[in-house]
């Protein structure tokens, strides 16, 4: 189908992916999911990056960013997010959607664990430099 709506998508995932509905189901098969999908509707987009949460329990205390988990979802033409292996993070509350560009050049940061992009040794927080300066 070209050009599908969102609506048109979110439909179609319910009636043939009915069991991610079960966290477990869901849990670690958000590429091969997105990927399925992608056959049946060519013009949607396969995003790979992060997910994080400012309502995760499992935040760290006294970090300077969120936890952030890989994750792979789909994408309109018009921006929506599709994200049919959501219920995995169903505990996390809201979710902030992070695309990485090119998701094989990520790197984690020595200092703060997060992820980030670019030639920078370190993820570009102030703490972190500040670190790195005193080794
Ligand atoms: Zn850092």
């Amino acid at each position: 189908m070209n050009n599908p709506t969102p609506t048109e998508v979110e439909v179609y995932i319910k009636d043939h992916f009915s069991h991610l509905k079960d966290p477990y189901e869901a849990a670690g098969k958000c590429l091969s999911v997105c990927q399925q999908i992608q056959e049946t509707f060519p013009s949607l987009k396969l995003i790979k990056g992060l997910v994080s949460s400012p309502t995760n329990i499992d935040n760290i205390t006294g970090a300077h960013y969120d936890k952030q988990y890989p994750h792979a979802w789909l994408k309109a033409d018009c921006g929506t997010i599709i994200d049919p292996t959501v219920s995995q993070f169903c505990l996390l509350g809201e979710l902030n959607y992070h695309e990485l560009d090119d998701a094989k050049q990520t790197k984690r940061c020595h200092f703060c664990g997060k992820y980030y992009q670019g030639d920078d040794i370190t993820c570009g927080h102030v703490e972190c430099i500040t670190e790195l300066k005193n080794e």
